[in-house]
């Protein structure tokens, strides 16, 4: 099966099964959005959505958050991965962006990037998610999938490698959709260490199935 074909396979099955697709993350606006994402590196999507109703409570945006000693945030998010460093993150980038950004979130990958603790794959989020501009953010989920389902060589052996040649051959108006399907998939289905491939719609032409023929 050519590689494009197989694009063509699985962009068309998850089209057909969840036309409507979104962040699993709860948020209220594109700044909680963006603080939501910074929590979330290394940690669940459900464990954020536990701490961040109370610590939206307290600080609802980057006004409030500026404000904030590091030390108060942190006790909102001591069961998160990292928390000292993200406590840390969030108060900087909250001055950052009422001292840089006028205090609304900027909507360029550079201006995000320059806040402190947004990398390219949170800052690619915000564009997908916050400003529905064509990006493909390349996290853990979506680099593995890729490369098990063949739709990157092996060569693209970094998250920027894999981001390309998806944003290559995904087309534009579906990339933002196709982030959340793959990182879907991988979270429920091509899981990392037991891949649940005898229900994979995938498992006709999956390249890795082999791997797995223990299932
Ligand atoms: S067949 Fe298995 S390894 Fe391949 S994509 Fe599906 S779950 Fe992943």
């Amino acid at each position: 099966m050519k590689r494009s074909e197989r694009y063509e396979a699985v962009l068309r099955h998850f089209a057909e099964v969840s036309p409507h697709v979104t962040t699993e993350l709860e948020f209220g606006s594109v700044f909680q959005l963006l603080v939501a994402t910074v929590l979330s590196a290394q940690c669940t999507d459900k464990r954020v959505n536990q701490v961040t109703p109370e610590l939206f409570r307290h600080y609802p945006d980057a006004a409030a958050m500026a404000e904030a000693d590091p030390e108060d945030v942190l006790s909102f998010i001591s069961s998160i991965s990292y928390p000292n460093s993200k406590a840390k993150h969030l108060v900087e980038l909250s001055v950052a962006i009422q001292e840089k950004f006028g205090g609304k979130v900027p909507s360029a990958l550079d201006d995000l990037t320059s806040l402190p603790g947004v990398g390219r794959k949170t800052a690619n989020v915000l564009l997908a998610v916050a400003f529905s501009k064509a990006a493909m953010p390349v996290d853990t989920h979506v680099y593995r999938v890729s490369h098990r389902m063949g739709l990157v060589p092996k060569s693209a052996a970094t998250p920027l490698a894999v981001e390309r040649c998806l944003t290559k051959n995904i087309p534009e108006a579906l990339l933002a959709d196709a982030h959340h399907w793959l990182l879907l998939h991988g979270r429920y289905v091509c899981t990392s260490r037991k891949p649940h491939c005898e229900k994979c719609p995938f498992k006709g032409f999956c390249p890795k199935i082999m791997d797995f023929k223990g299932y």
